[in-house]
């Protein structure tokens, strides 16, 4: 299996994960690959050719979380990656394990964020460029748009093709998971031609799956009712931007970003990585939660068609969680805060109890 450990806390967790998903005795091998950080200090690119070629290779990854640098400098390795190997759906399960220290109950959310366009497809001019120059010029004069010479631009392409991709996935998945409804979030009000394409393209197609429930609200409004009645949400469907906005969200919802698991899905290809960063506010001192990324490694199994030991890990993480005695700081353990390692030992403790 092709794993990537990344950057930050990347290695830490990934470490932690391995170690929890040799415990299985499933007979996965890995094959470390580099990207990020170390990749650019080996390679003189985040993204080497031998990294992008082993995920085709396996058809699947492992991977832990890289850094981007914010406004200048490399362009995202994630959003290339994603872009390079088509994983066009993200998938991020937010679910709330007994035990964990939330504001809530019962909360059960998958968010499905579309992953290859909107604000993230990477259309960008640079605040006084001559490309925007010309682009500023273009606007005034076809259409009498006014862009102020010290804005910075960047484009929002919303396609029926995508949107009819991730919502067909998203219906897909809310059936073959039993979920009972899929929400959509748009702003189409405001952003007429591209979140109205996606509201137009959603509505529609949802016609054709009956047997799930559908409601489209705009995205302030979803805000709202996740921060109010999370558990009256199911599968919920976003454009790229609000659906990296709301997966935040979520997992806010259900313990923090140690908690959330994630998966990017191509039709060819599928990465899985937890909802978190690299924290470089904590990389190196052991102490980062493993669960997100051991839950993705869950998400992985089951991908692979492996769902006695998915099942089995996620009761072992489930028990860790509900029995509180090893919680690492971010869930606020009453006691001494557990390292990462410790919390590993934790589950693979438990992954024998049955
Ligand atoms: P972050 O998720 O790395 O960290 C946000 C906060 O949450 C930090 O305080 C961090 O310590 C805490 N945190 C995150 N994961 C945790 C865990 N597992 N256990 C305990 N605490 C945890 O977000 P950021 O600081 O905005 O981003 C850092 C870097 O990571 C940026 O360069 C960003 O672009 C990158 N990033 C990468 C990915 C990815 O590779 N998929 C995803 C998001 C952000």
């Amino acid at each position: 299996m092709t794993l990537i450990p990344g950057d930050g806390v990347g290695p830490e967790v990934a470490d932690a994960t391995c170690r929890v998903i040799d415990a299985l005795d499933t007979g996965i091998t890995w094959e470390s690959h580099d990207a990020g950080v170390p990749a650019i200090e080996a390679h003189g690119t985040p993204m080497p050719e031998h990294t992008i070629d082993a995920i085709k290779a396996t058809g699947v990854a492992l991977k832990g979380p890289v850094t981007t640098p914010v406004g200048k400098g490399f362009r995202s390795v994630n959003v290339a990656l994603r872009q390079e190997l088509d994983l066009y759906a993200s998938v991020r399960p937010c679910r709330i394990y007994p035990g964990t220290p939330t504001r809530w109950d019962g909360v059960d959310i998958v968010v499905v964020r579309e992953n290859t366009e909107d604000l993230y497809e990477g259309i960008e001019f640079e605040m006084g460029s001559d490309e925007l120059n010309k682009l500023r010029g273009y606007l005034k004069y076809m259409h009498g748009f006014a862009i102020p010479s010290d804005a910075g631009v960047s484009v929002k392409p919303i396609s029926v093709t995508a949107t009819t991709d991730i919502v067909d996935f998203a219906f897909d998945y809310a059936r073959t998971y039993g979920r009972r409804k899929v929400t959509l979030g748009h702003k189409a009000n405001i952003m007429k031609f591209s979140d109205g394409v996606w509201l137009q393209t959603g509505e529609a197609l949802a016609d054709h799956y009956r047997q799930i429930d559908f409601e489209a609200i705009q995205v302030d409004e979803l805000a709202m009712w996740l921060a109010w009645y999370p558990g009256e949400l199911d599968v919920i469907v976003l454009p790229n931007l609000y659906g990296d906005i709301i997966s935040d969200l979520c997992a806010g919802l259900i313990g923090g970003l140690g908690m959330a698991p994630g998966m990017n899905i191509g039709k060819q290809y599928a990465v899985f990585e937890p909802t978190h960063g690299s924290a470089p506010d904590i990389a190196g001192q052991g102490v980062v939660n493993p669960v997100a990324m051991i839950l993705s490694a869950m998400l992985m199994l089951r991908h692979l068609g492996r769902d006695d030991s998915a099942a089995r890990l996620e009761r072992g993480v489930a028990r860790v969680l509900a029995e509180g005695r090893v919680r690492t700081g971010d869930l606020r353990p009453t006691g001494k805060p557990a390292t990462t390692a410790e919390m590993a030992d934790a589950i693979i403790e438990a992954l024998d109890v049955g």
